[in-house]
């Protein structure tokens, strides 16, 4: 089953390369036992990549990412960065690649395996089997509108502006992919906005409402107030399948999300663009977590999180949903069997390092 697709990892800072590593090696496992072979280049970005080049993100690198099928990223930033300049800032990197990558899709599910149900901030019985996908607008809205800016007003005070500002054609693409990916789940999609308050919000339920009666009837659609799903994710998170959300309340709503399931290290996600004249959708898979400076270095980072990204990138760039399955379940078995690195531990596990995780990954795969 060896492809010609083309995977441009970058592992970026701190745990970043720690973690991928052990990505590298279940991908070197699917290559050896399945044939599943991609096109793998590896290059710098964030501070690895201003450390070696002076800026976060070369234009070759940027190329690299352009022409590639997918790109996994592990993560960026560390405090001997924080005094450089914001274009020259890691996280510029990150940044430069979702606008330059056209990534308007991000997608966070929150899942609760089993066995961590107790490493929740809530009660178990409310996020015990939960599985929900956050999707959130990520290229426009408030964080991109204009006008913006700081200003002095006459009367000595100083003015500060941002312009929450969606049109039609953010809003129908996004809502797409929310219907695209309730149908390969439960067919639910909640849709949430401020169209009590703000008419970019009536907008967009209107538009979400208009495309569902038009081209996706088979989906359940309901709308929510975002302030009221914030609320519903804490007090009943198993009512939704697919919570689509604009890029501020979704910035929101998929850390709370995440803070159901507990832990950082076990969050992946994926930005997706939209698919070219060949169907070739562009992708981005990384982590929720960043470089975590205080465990760099220490073999101690849960890859989890990483490896679920690399999960999600066989799903969907690739189109590889049983060879997902298998990364998934291999975690799921993992957990089962009382194997947890230091955040993730619970009474009665055993305490590992990044790369003995990576080795009980490795031998539930061979047992599957
Ligand atoms: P962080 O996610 O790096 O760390 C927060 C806490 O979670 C730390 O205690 C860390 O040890 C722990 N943690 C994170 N990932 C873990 C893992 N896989 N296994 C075990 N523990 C884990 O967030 P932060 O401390 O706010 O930021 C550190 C640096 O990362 C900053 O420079 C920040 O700008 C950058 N950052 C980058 C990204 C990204 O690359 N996408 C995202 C967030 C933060």
């Amino acid at each position: 089953m060896s492809t010609d697709k083309k995977i441009l990892i970058l592992p970026g800072d701190g745990i970043g390369p720690e973690v991928m590593t052990q990505v590298r090696r279940v991908m070197d496992w699917f290559e050896k036992k399945h044939s599943l072979g991609f096109k793998v280049t590896e290059g710098l970005v964030g501070g690895a990549s201003y450390d070696v080049h002076g800026v976060p993100l070369t234009d070759s690198t940027l190329a690299q990412a352009l022409d590639a099928d997918a790109v996994l990223f592990g993560a960026v930033g560390g405090p001997q960065y924080d005094d450089l300049p914001f274009d020259k800032k890691p996280e510029r990197g990150l940044l430069a690649l979702r606008k330059e990558m056209q990534l308007y899709a991000n997608l966070r599910p929150a899942i609760v395996f089993e066995a961590m149900t107790d490493a929740s901030a809530l009660k178990p019985d409310v996020v015990s089997g939960l599985d929900i996908l956050i999707l959130r607008e990520l290229t426009g809205g408030v964080y991109f509108g204009e006008p913006r800016g700081i200003s002095d007003l006459p009367d000595g005070q100083r003015k500060g502006v941002n312009t929450q500002v969606y049109t039609t054609n953010e809003i129908l693409r996004i809502a797409k992919v929310a219907f695209e990916l309730a149908r390969k789940r439960g067919s639910k999609v909640c849709s949430t906005e401020k169209s009590n308050v703000m008419e970019s919000g009536l907008l967009w339920r209107e538009e979400v409402q208009k495309l569902r009666d038009a081209d996706y009837t088979d989906i359940d659609l309901s709308h929510m107030y975002a302030d009221n799903c914030a609320m519903q994710l804490v007090r009943e998170p198993k009512q939704f399948d697919v919570i689509l959300t604009d890029n501020l309340f979704g910035d929101m709503l998929s850390d709370l999300a995440a803070a159901c399931t507990g832990s950082l290290g076990m969050l992946p996600s994926a930005s997706l663009g939209d698919p070219d004249a060949q169907g070739r959708r562009r992708g981005l898979y990384e982590p929720v977590h960043g470089s975590a400076p205080d465990i760099t270095g220490q073999n101690k980072a849960n890859p989890i999180a990483m490896i679920l990204s690399y999960a999600m990138m066989l799903r969907y760039s690739f189109d590889l949903g049983e060879q997902a399955d298998m990364v998934e379940n291999a975690v799921k078995n993992v957990l089962n069997s009382g194997v947890r690195t230091p955040d993730i531990m619970g009474p009665g596990t055993a305490k590992v390092s990044t790369s003995t995780m990576g080795d009980a990954l490795l031998r539930e795969l061979d047992k599957s």
